[in-house]
């Protein structure tokens, strides 16, 4: 969408919702929708071309709005989640469809996915450990916990662990920057002969400082034999697995409880929206669940409605798979891989053509399956670092020429 139709549909949206004010006595108050009216009305995975601008406006109004506030904002969130879920081919056991008793749910964040996946670890590992030994108190359990990260894991992970009131110890990574199965285990044996109770990992796909990926092939079966609670933090490389050609960097997430990353760093989404599933959605609203009278309803404990606030800290919640829905269908999943793709090789191959007959430096390129790769290799003796540098600044400018020439 470019400046000026989205300044004409942003007046037309101030118009729906003045009109919408002026007319909102001739409305119902309250739904007369069942539970569950949502997902047969729309698809159940994301259209792969864009849907038009007139065509979600129109569903807002036929689909949304009968089902006001609530239950539509945490039914289209539920179907939401599943179709992010489809798009980057995670396991079943992750998704609500089906009934399953996995799901997923709308963090404001990362740090909080991490932090709410803590609590509901410790939660669980304290309930099996009374329920073994019921003379052990939570303090003494709670003083025992340990959770482990790698090294090069985001500085919310150690947060969570503080907020948690748990150990949490980083694990050192490999010389891929990765964590791998032996210095994990040389941990747990360590810290378990100390009399410690390992019960939380997160395993980072995409870190912050250098994009390693931590091994999950490795330690997804370790945690899953140890009874510890898996979390993967794939905050911003996550997008990129909607594209099958980077799908398999997501390979064991099937040993994972629970994993997190948020479409508002790399895929269009707008601040904030962080796509969290769990496997077992009992073990979030086992470990903060509360229920006074006022916020009690008719389908309590039903099974045929999700009560998200059982799944995160605030109670209330905005409306925010709506933007999702309008961001996935503006786009369609092809557009939404090709802003993660970006270059394509035509534009790669029309920098080489630039750089060659420039001629201040030769380049010779190859395919790498089916990427068209330019190399820049260095054979001669007499080149020095500056050369290099000059060389960078050279393809820069080319490069710029490039995307200035697409954009005409
Ligand atoms: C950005 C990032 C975070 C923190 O994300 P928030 O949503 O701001 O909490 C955590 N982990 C990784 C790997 C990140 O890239």
């Amino acid at each position: 969408m470019n400046t000026s139709e989205f300044r004409r549909r942003g007046k037309e949206m101030v118009d729906y919702v003045a009109n919408y004010m002026e007319g909102i006595e001739g409305r119902q108050v309250y739904p007369d929708v069942e539970p569950g009216y949502l997902r047969p009305l729309i698809p159940d995975s994301a259209p792969q071309e864009p849907d038009t601008f007139e065509d979600i406006i129109n569903d807002i109004e036929k689909i949304i709005m009968p089902g006001a506030a609530s239950p539509a904002c945490t039914e289209l969130e539920t179907v939401m989640m599943d179709w992010l879920g489809k798009m980057l081919e995670l396991p079943k056991a992750f998704l609500t469809e089906k009934a399953g008793e996995g799901g997923g749910v709308i963090q404001g964040s990362a740090s909080e996915a991490t932090l709410v996946a803590l609590l509901a670890a410790r939660t669980k590992v304290i309930h099996r450990l009374q329920a073994a030994s019921p003379e052990l108190t939570q303090a003494a359990i709670m003083e025992k916990l340990v959770a482990y990260s790698s090294d090069q894991a985001h500085s919310s992970v150690e947060r969570a662990g503080l907020i948690g009131g748990v150990k949490l110890k980083a694990i050192p990574s490999d010389g891929n920057f990765a964590m791998r199965a032996s210095a994990l285990q040389e941990a747990l044996k360590r810290d378990r002969a100390a009399g410690l109770i390992p019960f939380f990992v997160v395993a980072t796909l995409g870190t912050t400082t250098c994009c390693s990926f931590d091994n999950l092939l490795e330690v997804g079966p370790i945690c899953n034999k140890e009874d510890m609670w898996l979390h993967v933090d794939a905050a911003y490389a996550g997008s990129a697995f909607i594209c099958p050609e980077f799908r398999h960097l997501l390979n064991g997430v099937e040993f994972a409880d629970s994993f997190n990353f948020n479409p508002h760093k790399w895929l269009l989404v707008n601040f904030d929206c962080s796509a969290m599933w769990v496997k077992k959605r009992s073990d979030l609203t086992g470990a903060f669940r509360l229920d006074p009278t006022y916020l009690k309803h008719s389908h309590q404990d039903s099974g045929l409605i999700t009560d998200y606030r059982h799944w995160q800290i605030p109670l209330g919640r905005r409306f925010r798979s709506l933007k999702m829905w309008f961001v996935f269908r503006m786009y369609g999943v092809k557009g939404l891989q090709a802003y993660i793709r970006k270059g394509s090789n035509k534009v790669n191959e029309a920098l080489l053509q630039r750089i060659n007959s420039a001629k201040k430096i030769h380049l010779v390129p190859c395919h790498l399956r089916e990427k068209f790769v330019l190399r820049f290799a260095i054979c001669s003796r007499t080149v020095e670092s500056a050369h290099v540098q000059w060389a960078w600044e050279h393809i820069k400018e080319l490069a710029a020429d490039v995307l200035r020439a697409e954009r005409e």
